[in-house]
């Protein structure tokens, strides 16, 4: 029977039917005017109750992806920073509110579940998938189960520090791979950058606008040889190429899935983090191992989820 997948993001609420083969038969979206956990549930319902009558079908069970830290599969959101939520019951409220069994989990995990069964991970049972956007993560398939964690955060990528001491990351840790390669700490690098004033490259690019300034800003700043950007960029794809490429060293995983914003619009980052793995993995893991990139889009936390409901 199809399931309901619902994709939690700080702004909107999108809901879809799914089938067992992991096609989207229907969907729908409601934005979060609210953040109220009570206001929030309500639009999740809204938005699945949509998705559920486009459909026209019913549905056996619920999965959510939600940006946050949840234990194990305790349905509870303990820390949720978009939403500004500590210790919320997400879970059990959407069971009671939609009359569904609910199971709740990380918005990266969903995304690598939906690539790992219906996307760029299909036919593999161990499949490592690193998400690059405003911040580092990863997902850990080992034997076809998902790799959660005693605290359910393993596979954090983003916080394994890359220089002990050094730049102060979102987390609020110091010298986390995120505070160097997420997209969020890139902007604010090139931000940076501009406002020195030793950039004339970046400013022709943005015309002096910091707000116009996005990764792919920094990465064409790069490429017209401004030195500043050139180090940043540099800097941001080493660090995110040995990064991932450890990362195969210890897990052989037979594939590697790239995704995110970052990687997806920024060729330059991803050739160095594809250089980085045929490179410096181990040749043992090296063997076999397939680099794809991620084939659902925006879609994989919302197919993801349902898959796992
Ligand atoms: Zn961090």
């Amino acid at each position: 029977m199809p399931t309901l997948g619902i994709d939690l993001g700080g702004t909107n609420a999108r809901a879809a039917v799914v089938d067992e083969r992991g096609q989207i038969l229907a969907a729908a979206k409601m934005a979060l005017t609210e953040r109220s956990p009570a206001a929030v549930v309500e639009s999740i319902a809204q938005a699945a109750a949509e998705a559920v009558a486009l459909a026209g079908v019913k549905v056996a069970g619920c999965g959510v992806g939600a940006a946050g830290q949840i234990p194990g599969d305790s349905g509870v959101l303990a820390v949720a920073p978009n939403l500004g939520w500590r210790n919320v019951p997400l879970g059990g409220l959407l069971r009671e509110r939609l009359g569904l069994p609910v199971r709740l989990v990380n918005d990266l995990a969903a995304a690598a579940w939906g690539e790992f069964n219906a996307g760029a991970g299909r036919g593999a049972q161990d499949v490592y998938v690193s998400f690059v956007g405003s911040g580092v993560g990863s997902c850990i398939i080992a034997n076809g189960q998902l790799v959660r964690g005693a605290g359910g955060v393993a596979g954090e990528l983003g916080h394994t520090k890359v220089i002990p001491g050094g730049r102060r990351c979102g987390c609020g840790e110091l010298g986390c791979l995120e505070a160097y390669s997420g997209g969020h700490n890139l902007i604010a690098l090139t931000q940076e950058l501009l406002a020195s004033g030793r950039s004339s490259v970046l400013n022709e690019l943005t015309a002096g606008v910091a707000e116009r300034i996005t990764p792919l800003t920094l990465e064409r700043a790069a490429e017209a040889g401004d030195p500043g950007a050139v180090e940043i960029h540099a800097r941001a794809g080493k660090m995110l190429g040995t990064a991932i490429a450890n990362m195969v060293t210890v897990l052989n995983p037979a594939r590697l899935i790239l995704g995110g914003g970052v990687l997806m619009n920024c060729p330059g980052l991803r050739r160095y983090v594809v250089e980085a793995v045929q490179s410096q993995t181990s040749n043992t893991a090296r063997e076999g191992l397939l680099i794809a990139e991620a084939e659902l889009g925006d879609d994989s936390g919302l197919i993801g989820a349902a898959l796992l409901g």
